[in-house]
């Protein structure tokens, strides 16, 4: 194991802010892990754990700790259960899923990163999340230096949320997912984009090898225009009940008064199962607060989907993306009187 001085951490994100970490080091094995947390108690320093960097912004300020990156390796299939190290590249095993005629994971291909995040923030898309696959969660328990198992109803899984970066955030370090997919043909392919996809190729009754290959398609082209850094989705869509629904309602008639029938269609587009109200904040950041396109300093909201922030050029300060993100977050309160939750992991501000 090799531990690194004064590493760049904006080499270490997607995004690519951050000044100087006083220590990084890659983990490769178990004992690797043991070693690395060790030297930081030791030099009683803190520590804070990466893997793909792409749900990560740093700030320019330089970090006085190690920087622990999780590339454990291991991809095993017993029947129908996919034992994947934290550290496996994550469109590595939704391909390795699908070359196995496994589905469940095939509308998660092409999401950055590595396997041991996809539990951290439930990450979903086209219909599909990682929590309707896992089944257990292995971990480093960092208080007590156990290694055990979290079984997925202790996960407290819900839309881009778990324990892991909730109530137990820096308690455990995960180490492996084992996912429970089937041979059983479950096909999601009712999402807009996926339906122009295939009716424009004239297929269907798409394989899952199909599902995968309209899921890259559609993403390339969604997400690879610009090189400027980028951390997907910085907001999670709004959430509201009823009574929180109807307050959104009355200011919008107030203040926007030509927005209301929209708003009134979007409410029942996308259904929940808790009689909750989903409300897309890409929708309220770009038609009810005007900040498409908003620019500070080299942090720009992307002018193709409203929930990215770009950093342009990679020259954006940090400081500059957290003034837009608290500008967003304060105007999103002021038009519908909920705050907006910021989904990557801000560190360091
Ligand atoms: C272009 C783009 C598109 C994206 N599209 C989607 C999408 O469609 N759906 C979606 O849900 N997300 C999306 N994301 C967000 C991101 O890809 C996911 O959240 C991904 O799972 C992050 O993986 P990572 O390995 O890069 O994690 P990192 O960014 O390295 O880490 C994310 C968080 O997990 C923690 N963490 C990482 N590994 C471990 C571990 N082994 N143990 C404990 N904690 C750990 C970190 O401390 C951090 O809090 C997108 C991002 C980008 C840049």
């Amino acid at each position: 194991m090799y531990i690194q001085e004064n590493v760049k951490l904006a080499d270490l994100t997607t995004f690519g802010t951050g000044g100087i970490a006083r220590y990084f080091v890659n983990i490769e094995t178990q004992a690797d892990l043991l070693e690395a947390l060790d030297f930081a108690k030791t030099k009683n320093i803190q520590s804070f754990i990466i893997a793909g960097g792409s749900n990560i912004v740093f700030s320019d300020n330089d970090y006085d700790g190690m920087i622990i990156r999780i590339n454990l390796k291991g991809l095993e299939l017993v029947g129908q259960m996919l034992h994947a190290a934290a550290g496996e590249e994550w469109d590595d095993v939704v391909q390795f899923a699908v070359d196995n005629n496994l589905w469940g994971m095939e509308n998660l291909s092409s999401i950055p990163g590595l396997t041991g995040s996809v539990a951290v923030q439930n990450v979903g898309a086209y219909g599909q999340e990682a929590a309707n696959i896992i089944d257990t969660v292995t971990v480093y328990d960092r208080q007590t230096g156990e290694i055990k198992d979290v079984a997925k109803s202790d996960c407290s899984f819900s839309y881009r949320s778990s324990i892991f970066n909730s109530t137990e955030r820096g308690h455990y370090i995960i180490l492996k997912i084992i996912f429970k997919l089937s041979t059983t043909p479950a096909p999601r392919i009712d999402y807009p984009e996926v339906i122009k996809y295939f009716s424009t190729k004239q297929i269907t009754d798409p394989s899952l090898q199909q599902i995968r290959d309209a899921i890259v398609a559609i993403r390339a082209v969604k997400f690879s225009q610009t090189t400027d850094g980028k951390a997907g989705s910085f907001f999670k869509n709004l959430y509201l009940s009823p009574a929180e629904y109807n307050k959104m309602l009355e200011i919008i008639q107030a203040k926007k008064p030509e927005l209301v029938t929209e708003l009134e269609v979007i409410k029942n587009k996308f259904p929940t199962h808790d009689g909750h109200i989903k409300i897309p904040t890409a929708w309220v950041i770009d038609k009810v607060c005007n900040l498409k396109g908003k620019k500070i300093g080299s942090a720009q909201i992307s002018e193709t989907q409203a929930l990215a922030i770009l950093n342009i050029n990679h020259q954006a300060k940090s400081a500059d993306v957290k003034t837009l993100i608290d500008l967003v977050v304060s105007s999103v309160y002021e038009y519908t009187g909920k705050k907006p939750d910021v989904e990557p992991e801000l560190v360091g501000f």
